[in-house]
């Protein structure tokens, strides 16, 4: 089971997506950041996402949220975060089209999100989700983001073009052999693309 809220129609024409990961990408990656006094956007953040809607990007985030399954927080939180988020986000002119999580873990949740699911990433389920859910020029789209389990989501969905965003200054190794390149910000990759 895939969980996402939709943030628009499918549309009638393909669209280019931007698909985003939040945390180290968008938000400082605290660990289990889950209020939006604890979110703090990475520098040049709201910047970068407002040039790619302007480069006709739809930008779709996908992301891990085991916390939900952990118990650190709930889907309740999750959502209302995500909806402040989206809020900011319009009035940037860079709304998100819609938003994919996974709230499971294979070993440290409680039920029913204890499970070997399809949609953590590396597993590329959320972007195939995506994929059905609207209308994707998948060969003009690309995915941003910070770690190895990122780029092999990407990998293992299609999308061609993988920027892996090097959040602590570093690319894992790991993690460059499934990347297509490397950018020190997601406002440096949106220039850049
Ligand atoms: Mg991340
Ligand atoms: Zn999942």
């Amino acid at each position: 089971m895939t969980f996402k809220f939709l943030f628009t129609k499918k549309q009638d024409l393909p669209v280019k997506v931007a698909f985003l990961d939040r945390d180290g990408v968008i938000n400082i990656d605290h660990g289990y950041v889950n209020n939006k006094q604890h979110f703090t956007f990475v520098e040049g953040a709201l910047e970068g996402m407002k040039l790619l809607s302007e480069k006709g990007y739809s930008l779709v985030l996908i992301t891990n949220q085991s916390g939900i399954g952990r118990g650190k927080y709930t889907i309740f939180d999750f959502a209302k975060l995500t909806f402040w988020l989206e809020g900011l986000l319009f009035k940037n002119g860079s709304p998100f089209s819609a938003v994919y999580f996974c709230p499971h873990h294979p070993q440290k949740a409680f039920a029913p999100f204890l499970q070997e699911c399809d949609c953590r990433k590396p597993q590329p389920g959320m972007i195939l989700s995506a994929i059905k859910d609207l209308n994707i020029d998948i060969e003009n789209s690309l995915f941003i983001g910070d770690k190895e389990s990122d780029m092999r989501a990407a990998l293992g969905a299609g999308i061609p073009t993988r920027i892996l965003v090097k959040s602590d200054g570093t690319a894992p190794f790991d993690a460059q052999i499934s990347c297509t390149r490397t950018a020190n910000t997601l406002l440096e990759a949106a220039k850049t693309i």
